[in-house]
């Protein structure tokens, strides 16, 4: 290797150890960290990243597994994940409901990194990961047979999709939590947090399509349909200010926030449906 080419290396891998969290992460690296987590190695994150707390992880298991101690993943230290490991990478088999392993971590990030998070990454082929499999099928225009075969891996493997519409923020104020794995799970929205009370608004023109209580820990929940196939949800709210059928405008109030539902605090959780999928709001938000 050349001395040009060794020193482009050294960039490219000192830039992967400070890459942000983002939903852009590596399926085969999530599904690492979800077998470091499970034989308690790692209790970071599962963001798809071989950060420096990944890559810690891997020397912790290495040093376990007596085996040469240098944070790279690769066979003798995935074979070290017993028979979770085995399973690796995804696309080796396909994949049906009770199937467990790496590859199924891997189908978990990768269907939820495309909209489609289904509970924990644990790598369990449980119901909830045959519904998000089902529902992503559907979305890519595949046959909705709840089967992981190549054909579904390749489709994973296109870029997720993106807002087509553009939004005005719904609070007027910063938001904190990003749309993006957050723990062992995936984070599908943004959060806004702000006192209760505070006005939430259209982040564009549509018709109202849900405006009530919702089943699912949403609490008082609002949905609005865009053009393009775009849906945006506002949840926890502490009062509702449209009903179903109603045609808004973009910045129009559509209630309050509150903490209603499964929420810790007052705050708006904010989601972007594509066709069904779960994009990121920052890819439509205006700034
Ligand atoms: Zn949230």
């Amino acid at each position: 290797m050349s001395r040009f080419l060794a020193a482009a290396a050294i960039c490219l891998f000192a830039l992967t150890l400070v890459a942000p969290a983002t939903a852009a992460g590596d399926p085969e690296i999530a599904a690492l960290q979800v077998g470091l987590r499970q034989k308690g190695f790692y209790a970071g994150t599962v963001d798809g990243v071989l950060g420096e707390s990944t890559a810690n992880a891997v020397r912790r298991l290495q040093r376990r597994a007596r085996i040469d101690v240098d944070g790279v993943p690769g066979p003798r230290t995935k074979a070290a994940l017993g028979l979770f490991g085995k399973r690796s990478p995804l696309g080796k088999r396909i994949l049906v409901a009770d199937a467990r392993g790496w590859d199924v971590a891997a189908l978990q990030f990768a269907l939820a990194s495309h909209g489609f998070p289904s509970g924990n990454f644990d790598g369990y082929f449980r119901v909830s990961t045959e519904r998000a499999l089902k529902q992503f099928q559907v979305w890519a225009g595949l046959p909705a047979d709840g089967r992981a075969g190549s054909v579904v891996v390749t489709a994973l493997k296109a870029p997720a999709p993106t807002c087509p519409v553009t939004l005005a923020p719904p609070v007027a104020g910063p938001y904190t939590d990003v749309f993006g794995p957050r723990g062992n799970r995936f984070h599908g929205g943004l959060d806004y947090p702000a006192p209760s009370g505070t006005p939430v608004s259209a982040s564009a023109a549509g018709r109202v399509t849900f405006a009530g209580w919702s089943l699912g820990g949403w609490g008082n929940l609002v949905v609005v349909a865009h053009a393009a196939g775009a849906r945006t949800s506002y949840a926890h709210l502490s009062q509702i200010g449209v009903r179903v059928g109603q045609p808004v405008e973009s910045g129009q109030r559509l209630g309050r926030v509150g903490s209603s539902g499964n929420s810790t605090g007052p705050h708006l959780h904010f989601e972007v449906h594509l066709r069904g999928a779960a994009v990121d709001p920052l890819s439509g938000l205006r700034r």
